[in-house]
């Protein structure tokens, strides 16, 4: 895989560097989930939010020779708008992946020891030390998906001592495969099915157990059942899916809360292309955003020539 990508850049820089470009830049760079991405004529420029990105430095090193810019710290919608980008590039690719986090809708979110399990797995990402980061003693993991495993099994391997993952359907339902499950077994953690959470137990503004309430299915209905339990708890997770975030002006037609597209990856203003979890075909998963940022690359490729 990865001598592939370097025999494609030092391809394309000897032969092909003047006709593909900028589309071959996009191509990459999409393959490998670059956020906000833009070129014009001969220039690319990467738009991301944070100051850190998901990327070795080797990756980053093969891109300069292209003359890719990459601009940190960029929020578009705030620091730079949609409208400005397309006036300012021939092509803009919005790959903003899905940055909202889903509230559980119980009360006593706001007290010490809750978090979304995407901002604690962005803080190990980023850890110099990861020794420095919180670890709770008995951690509960609400969700049913990649971003729960994930979670509870960082947290169990950063040393907490019982991490439990609490899925409110059955073990199929769940959307993290059967694999990713028995791994998080494998690694020590237990998961519940069958129960959602009705209440945060908290003592000093601080989280110390969850009560969860049994749940099945009636009438093709997700129910409680009124039998309930409670966990003890240190801190808590919240892994029940993420959301895309609307808020920067000018985006493009939304469908079902993500940027529409269509088979080409063009949304509904011409000159601006998306792909990934961002819009409303994407299956969340990283081989669906590369094959995103492939066809777009390759749209973006015709429509220029
Ligand atoms: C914890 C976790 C575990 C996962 N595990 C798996 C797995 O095992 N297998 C799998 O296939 N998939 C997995 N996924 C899903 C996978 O990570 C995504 O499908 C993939 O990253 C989508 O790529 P993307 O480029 O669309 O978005 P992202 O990778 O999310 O990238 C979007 C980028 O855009 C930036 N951004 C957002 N808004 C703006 C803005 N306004 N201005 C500038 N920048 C912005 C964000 O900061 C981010 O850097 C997992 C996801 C999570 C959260």
């Amino acid at each position: 895989m990865v001598s592939q990508r370097r025999y494609l850049l030092k391809n394309v820089y000897e032969h092909e560097f003047k006709d593909i470009f900028g589309a071959t830049s996009v191509n990459i760079l999409a393959r490998n989930m670059v956020s906000t991405l833009t070129f014009r004529f001969r220039r690319t420029d990467v738009y991301l939010r944070n100051e850190w990105f998901n990327y070795t430095n080797w990756e980053w090193d093969d891109f300069k020779p292209f003359g890719i810019d990459y601009k940190l710290n960029t929020t578009i919608g705030k620091d730079l708008s949609v409208d400005q980008l397309r006036k300012d590039f021939d092509a803009v690719f919005l790959g903003m992946g899905l940055t909202g986090v889903n509230s559980l809708l119980v009360d006593g979110e706001d007290n010490n020891g809750i978090d979304d399990a995407v901002r604690y797995i962005e803080d190990i990402r980023q850890a110099k030390d990861l020794g420095e980061l919180p670890v709770g003693r008995k951690v509960i993991v609400i969700g049913g998906g990649m971003t729960a495993i994930d979670m509870a099994v960082q947290i169990k391997k950063l040393g907490s001592e019982d991490v439990t993952i609490v899925y409110r359907r059955g073990q199929k339902e769940m959307s993290a495969s059967l694999v990713e499950q028995q791994n998080a077994q494998n690694n020590g953690v237990l998961i519940k099915h069958w129960s959602k959470p009705v209440r945060l137990i908290t003592n000093d503004n601080s989280v110390c157990g969850v009560e969860f309430e049994y749940t099945s299915v009636k009438d093709g209905k997700l129910v409680g059942t009124g039998e309930k339990y409670k966990i003890d708890s240190d801190m808590v997770f919240r892994a029940i899916g993420q959301t895309f975030e609307d808020d920067a002006d000018g985006l493009p037609t939304l469908g079902s809360g993500r940027i529409s597209v269509d088979e080409n990856y063009k949304t509904s203003i011409s000159g601006i292309w998306a792909g990934g979890d961002c819009v409303n075909e994407g299956e969340d998963l990283t081989v669906s955003a590369v094959e995103a940022g492939k066809k777009a690359a390759e749209s973006i490729h015709m429509e220029l020539s």
